[in-house]
């Protein structure tokens, strides 16, 4: 059985991650959406609330009965390893991810040679979108419309009101 991890921050989850998961789900037969906890960079949502978002968007789409979503911290090669995860499952937006996601994926096969990184390049639609540029938008109230699926927008906008009121 082959089983993938797409590990990522996901926050929140956008049209160019869910392009990945799509794709990525059809080349084996489980895939694990992995949200990573301890985050350098201080996230929006929380993990649970970044996980809850995905199963969400995951739950309309079709063929999805073999994709799980779930939050890990630690190594990502250990998470895999638990999983009995073969496949790393990572995008590429730019030359400027090159780099940064070859030296993880050569790390990652050198801590545990049975585990390797497959690379998605991007849709060309999608090639400028990240979760911060999201993020920036919605934080002055822009459409988001084009850049998240439909079912997460207002829970994007219900959270930056929320942290306003505080
Ligand atoms: P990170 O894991 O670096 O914190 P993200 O959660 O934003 O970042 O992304 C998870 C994975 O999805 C990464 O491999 C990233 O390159 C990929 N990704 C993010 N946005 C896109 C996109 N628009 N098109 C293709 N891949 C993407």
């Amino acid at each position: 059985m082959k089983i993938g991890i797409y590990p990522g921050s996901f926050d929140p989850i956008t049209l160019g991650h869910l392009d990945i998961i799509m794709r990525a789900s059809g080349l084996v037969d489980k895939l694990i959406i992995g949200v990573l906890k301890n985050n350098t960079k201080k996230p929006l949502f929380t993990a649970d609330e970044r996980v809850e978002l995905i199963k969400r968007v995951i739950k309309d789409k079709p063929n999805t009965d073999h994709i799980t979503v779930e939050s890990f911290d630690g190594l990502l090669v250990d998470f895999a390893k638990q999983r009995d995860a073969q496949i790393i499952v990572r995008g590429l937006r730019a030359v400027t991810d090159f780099e940064y996601e070859l030296q993880i994926a050569q790390t990652n096969h050198k801590i545990n040679t049975m585990i390797d990184t497959v690379f998605f390049t991007t849709s060309v639609e999608f090639s400028y979108l990240s979760s911060s540029v999201v993020k920036e938008i919605a934080a002055f109230g822009g459409d988001i419309k084009q850049f998240v699926p439909e079912s997460i927008i207002q829970s994007v906008y219900d959270k930056f009101n929320s942290i306003r009121s505080v």
